[in-house]
């Protein structure tokens, strides 16, 4: 229960408005993305970091636990407040506060949208590269924290890569400034540290972001295939090619259908998956590697290969990948969104499995994912008001990724943990490796009110999974 002296000095130290502590208002506050829910018992809006500093005292005095919050679109439960407390929303925090072309960099708060920063610049051929599927509306804090990914991060790399400065408030109110304007500095790689620490180390209230030159020429394919297994074989064929696609988006045939009924972007509704393949760079390249994907396809049984002879065209089957969790959303209002990665080889006999899973949980299991990242993306049509068939969404989740972890990948391949899987990681890393986490992450949180239960095991009531079989723990690189 929130202490009433806590909420007036929330409401001197931020003003009334942009204080929430009434149930009605909280509700919007106790979900994401993911399938669990909990309040908050308030969520407030500061505007500058001395705001976000004057909270996080606040609640350190009031010894309540603490969580940041971006748009609410993850899909690990990172931003839900397990724990209650307070809730920092960035939502406020949202201006892109210098534009460097020199340097080529911007310096934007945590709470701009990813696909405003490009939205900005894009007039002077430059653009931010790491575009999650939900770039309209995440912010470049919740990307920070989940270190994002998205189907252009193949060539470019994740959100680690473009992130060169950082901000931070520290739960004890202090505020650090790690990294800069320039490629490299002195002293431990925090910025590399507290990207992807899903909000359990600091609350980011700056970031300094990379900003990339558009491309020359850009080139998108749509290769269709009576056979997934043909699709997932042809993304491992380009790597040995010598060929890396700026994109490798792979979309099979029970998505292939919602998404073409809801969005009509010109995907086929008889075949059993698709590629999205995009290229980009200098003119020439870009004409030798079309030809070179095009034969590459057609020799693992594309049916045919179609090339987008326009910017509307090319525009369109990007709407149907970049629209498919809201078209999955016209058949089902719920959906459980698997984030599994595993070595592109393992692609096929991946997908395989989650087909298995599918028939062995009776529960309709389709897949959108990003093929060139091995980063698979199952997503599980299920009722929330059948709590058998709730039981029986997440083991079959939890399934699918012991075998991605099995095939030599990980439980998350941009999602994040959250509190979703955390309790999954004893899969992944040794006592010792967690231990040295846990270690790392007191450190920054030592008391562990910023964002408890998230990222690392709670141990509470997972015994089977604390031990886990010898062969399931990756000891090799
Ligand atoms: C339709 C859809 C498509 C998606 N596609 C992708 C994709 O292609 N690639 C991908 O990587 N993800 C994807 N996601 C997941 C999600 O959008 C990302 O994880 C995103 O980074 C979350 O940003 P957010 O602003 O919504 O953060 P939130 O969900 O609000 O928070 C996520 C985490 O970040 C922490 N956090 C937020 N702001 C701060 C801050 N300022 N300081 C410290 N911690 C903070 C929160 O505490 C929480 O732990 C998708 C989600 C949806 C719904």
């Amino acid at each position: 229960m929130l202490p009433q002296a806590a909420l007036q000095d929330l409401e001197r130290a931020l003003g009334p408005r942009a204080v929430l502590a009434r149930a009605q208002d909280l509700t919007l506050y106790e979900y994401d993305g993911s399938i669990e829910k909990s309040k908050p018992e308030c969520v407030v809006f500061p505007r500058t970091t001395s705001e976000v500093v004057a909270a996080v005292k606040t609640a350190r005095a009031y010894d309540l636990p603490l969580v940041g919050r971006g748009a609410g679109t993850g899909l690990s439960g990172g931003v839900i407040p397990r724990a209650g407390g307070l809730m920092i929303a960035f939502s406020r925090m949202n201006k892109i506060l210098e534009i460097d072309y020199e340097n080529e960099c911007a310096v934007v708060q945590p709470g701009v949208v990813n696909l405003d920063i490009t939205r900005a610049v894009q007039g002077n051929g430059y653009y931010y590269a790491p575009d999650p599927s939900s770039q309209k509306a995440c912010t470049i804090g919740g990307n920070v924290a989940e270190n994002a990914g998205g189907p252009h991060t193949l060539i470019y790399g994740v959100t680690t890569n473009h992130v060169l400065g950082i901000e931070a408030v520290l739960p004890d109110g202090s505020v650090i400034r790690v990294g800069g304007k320039e490629f490299d500095r002195p002293g431990y790689d925090l910025v590399g540290l507290l990207t992807g620490s899903e909000g359990t180390m600091a609350l980011v209230t700056q970031v300094i972001v990379r900003l990339m030159r558009s491309p020359e020429a850009v080139k998108t394919l749509l290769a269709i295939y009576e056979r997934p297994e043909d699709a997932a074989a042809t993304v491992g064929d380009l790597t040995a090619r010598a060929v890396t696609p700026a994109a490798v988006e792979m979309l099979d045939g029970v998505m292939l259908r919602m998404v073409e009924e809801a969005t009509h972007a010109g995907y086929p509704l008889d075949a059993g998956a698709v590629l999205l393949i995009e290229l980009e760079g200098l003119r020439e390249t870009v004409e030798e590697q079309l030809a070179l994907v095009n034969e590459v396809c057609l020799a693992n049984r594309a049916r045919e290969v179609r090339a987008a002879q326009s910017e509307e065209e090319r525009a369109l089957l990007w709407k149907g990948r970049k629209n498919a969790f809201g078209a999955v959303g016209r058949v089902s209002p719920t959906y459980y969104v698997q984030d599994g990665v595993v070595p592109r080889t393992r692609i096929a006999d991946t997908l395989q499995h989650i087909y298995k899973v599918s028939e062995k949980y009776d529960l309709q299991i389709s897949n959108i994912f990003h093929a060139g990242d091995g980063n698979m993306h199952p997503i599980i049509l299920f009722d929330p008001d059948d709590p058998e068939q709730t039981a029986r969404t997440k083991k079959a989740g939890e399934e699918i990724l012991k075998y991605c972890v099995q095939a030599g990948g990980a439980i998350t391949g941009e999602h994040g943990v959250g509190m979703e899987k955390n309790e999954l990681m004893p899969l992944l890393f040794t006592d010792d490796s967690l231990e040295t986490m846990e270690r790392l992450m007191r450190i920054f949180n030592p008391d562990g009110r910023l964002n408890p239960g998230k990222l690392l095991p709670t141990g509470k009531g997972c015994m089977e999974i604390r031990l886990p079989p010898a062969h399931y723990r990756s000891t090799e690189w």
